[in-house]
């Protein structure tokens, strides 16, 4: 089958027949030729506009607590159970954290993410979280979210009463490659915090990283599983190799080949917020306002926890250049 052949068969079916694609129909897009990853771009791009709208949400992170993190994501210059450069840091007070938000606000985002290296939060992180949250929806009306790590079922439920309508927990990768990147905990427990995080009425916001040698079918399991935990948003990371981290000599992934993976994860995922997330300025290169046209529909601005981003206001021109709007796509506001 040509490749023009297989996208108007993907088209026929989420735009005309409302019908999500088989895994076996994404696997097949897989194998389109390099030279035609471009005309499968435009098909997710087309998909994103008829099924999300043209809005682009823009949201901030903050790394509240850095490194030390006890456990072993192979892919993490935070662990502590590695050599890496990142010195840990104690927790961030509440002026800095509120300073974080109200430059996120002023570059026109509509979220703001409080992130910490932990295997999963006690009580008292739990009650500074919460007062953040207060105090950055008064001053600033941001939406908060949080990536905690893995909560218990009672942590969850106080999170979601008090105000964190977002709450970020990534699978990573696929349950068949996942022991192969973690040992200190399972892809279960991740998966368990995922489901909650629904079940308490927060909207899920779970993410990928793809480039850690995981098979091109542990990719398409990975979409089967993040179907099933159903995440309002989806960050996408590309592997950035950290110098002392057992990936630290991985090689890039190659930027169509990234590409590719954008409009796969949007034709998999029609009505996901797909996020650009971590590793895309190495691996995407020039290549950064393609993902835009993709399928991509969000972006972090500023810097990723350990690694600098492009500046905020790159970001924001590559958007005005684009002619696409900053709007919240959050489904809960
Ligand atoms: S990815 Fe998260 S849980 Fe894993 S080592 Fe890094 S900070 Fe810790």
């Amino acid at each position: 089958m040509t490749s023009r052949t297989m996208f108007d068969q993907a088209r026929g079916a989420l735009l005309d027949d409302g019908r999500d694609l088989t895994l076996e129909e994404l696997k097949a897009l897989t194998e389109v030729p390099v030279e035609d990853v471009p005309g499968l771009a435009a098909l997710a791009h087309e998909v994103r506009l008829e099924r999300c709208g043209p809005e682009i949400e823009v949201e901030g992170i903050l790394s509240a607590k850095t490194g030390g993190c006890p456990e072993d994501c192979h892919f993490c210059s935070q662990s502590s159970k590695f050599e890496t450069p990142v010195r840990p840091t104690g927790y961030l007070d509440m002026n800095e954290v509120l300073a974080a938000a109200r430059e996120t606000k002023e570059i026109g985002a509509s979220e703001f993410c409080i992130v910490m290296a932990l295997r999963g939060p006690d009580e008292k992180t739990i009650d500074n979280v919460l007062e953040a949250t207060k105090l950055i929806g008064s001053e600033t009306g941001l939406n908060v979210a949080a990536s905690l790590g893995i909560l218990t079922r009672d942590q969850a439920e106080r999170l979601a009463t008090g105000g964190i309508h977002r709450y970020n927990h990534n699978l990573e990768t696929s349950r068949s490659f996942f022991p192969e990147i973690v040992s200190t905990h399972s892809w279960e427990e991740r998966y368990e915090t995922c489901t909650m995080v629904r079940e308490t009425g927060m909207e899920l916001c779970c993410g990928a990283l793809l480039g850690m040698g995981e098979s091109v079918d542990q990719r398409i399991e990975l979409l089967g599983q993040l179907r099933e935990v159903d995440p309002t948003e989806v960050p996408l990371n590309f592997l950035n190799p950290r110098p002392g981290t057992p990936l630290g000599d991985r090689p890039l992934m190659e930027p169509l080949d990234a590409i590719r993976w954008i409009a796969l994860f949007r034709l998999a995922l029609p009505e996901v917020i797909l996020r650009y997330a971590g590793g895309r300025e190495v691996t995407l290169g020039e290549l950064q306002a393609m993902g835009m046209t993709a399928g991509i529909n969000a972006l972090i601005v500023g810097n990723y926890l350990t690694t600098l981003g492009r500046g905020p206001l790159q970001d924001i021109k590559m958007l005005g250049d684009l002619k696409m709007p900053i709007g919240a796509l959050s489904k809960v506001i």
